[in-house]
């Protein structure tokens, strides 16, 4: 027997970047205008969470923080094979930094109660820090194992292969444990038939879908509002500038002699002569 009983998977949903997401005047992202989509670091850690059920038994949770239209990615999560989800969702998370997102994602994984597998994502395309999972395990006191691109469970243990700076390092560690999966994992698979049949028949059964996907706030969970969204965050996003026009003009240089090319190059800007030792 494996001992595995629940299975966490954390995902979020970020602006499509193939949309054209607007910028709000503070320089935050125009959520409202952006088409949105399930983060796609967050797929090979639901991948990895529907294995983990697939070969030792267990409940896949998926978990999301979000404003209301992130049900939208707990149901793609449930498509794919996910028992159910849970959408944190409140105003008072508005802006939060990855302290408080992490302060107030833990406080939810109390509440689910024990959980043996945590799945997160490597990082998120818009925030891009890659310091969720690690502070949520922190906060949890958990193992940690980050930039994980395979793993097994032999007798109670997690054994993982992670990548590191020019190689893999091989860990073992105990459970419960929070994992963070590496794009080098498996592609999430299709959705299964009964999953894509079970969301039509959810988002035509309100009372139905009630039963699968719980929303739940900073006061069910018991977070510290202070803690959370601006008020927790001591780092905001003071400006972002949008990037100019992507992409030059290519010019080739071809068929001259390497100081007639240099000269076109740098428009004729003396260079230093460099000398081979
Ligand atoms: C352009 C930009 C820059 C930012 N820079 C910073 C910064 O420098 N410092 C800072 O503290 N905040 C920053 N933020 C805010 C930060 O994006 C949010 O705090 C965000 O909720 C979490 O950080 P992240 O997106 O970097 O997540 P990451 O740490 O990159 O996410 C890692 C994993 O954690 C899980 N996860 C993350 N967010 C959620 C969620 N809401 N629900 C469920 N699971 C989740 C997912 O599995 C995800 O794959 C920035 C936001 C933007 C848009």
């Amino acid at each position: 027997m494996s001992g595995i009983s629940d299975i966490l998977v954390l995902i979020k949903q970020v602006p499509d970047t193939s949309s054209k997401a607007g910028l709000n005047p503070d320089g935050t992202i125009d959520r409202a205008k952006a088409k949105r989509m399930l983060n796609p670091f967050d797929r090979y850690a639901l991948q990895a969470a529907l294995h983990v059920k697939k070969m030792y038994g267990g409940r896949v949770t998926a978990l999301t923080m979000g404003p209301p239209p992130a049900v939208e990615i707990l149901l793609e999560a449930i498509a794919h094979g996910a028992d159910q989800g849970y959408l944190l969702s409140d105003r008072r998370l508005a802006a939060s930094d990855t302290l408080a997102t992490a302060y107030a994602l833990h406080k939810c994984v109390l509440y689910l109660g024990k959980m043996d597998l945590i799945f997160t994502g490597l990082q998120t395309t818009d925030g891009d820090t890659a310091q969720v999972g690690p502070q949520i395990a922190e906060r949890l006191d958990l193992p940690q194992v980050t930039y994980c691109e395979d793993f097994s469970i032999e007798e109670g243990k997690l054994h993982a292969r992670r990548i590191v700076e020019g190689g893999h390092q091989d860990v073992i560690c105990n459970l419960p444990a929070l994992v963070t999966v590496a794009n080098a994992y498996h592609q999430l698979e299709y959705k299964t038939l009964r999953g894509a049949r079970l969301i039509q028949e959810l988002n035509r059964d309100e009372a139905l879908k009630n039963q699968y996907i719980h929303t739940i706030t900073l006061d069910d969970v018991s977070a510290d509002p202070e803690l959370c969204g601006l008020k927790g965050s001591p780092t905001i996003v003071a400006h972002t500038d949008k990037v100019g026009q992507i992409g030059g003009q290519c010019v080739m240089h071809q068929g001259k002699s390497i100081e007639a090319l240099v000269k076109e190059i740098t428009g004729g800007t003396q260079i230093k002569e460099f000398v081979r030792q």
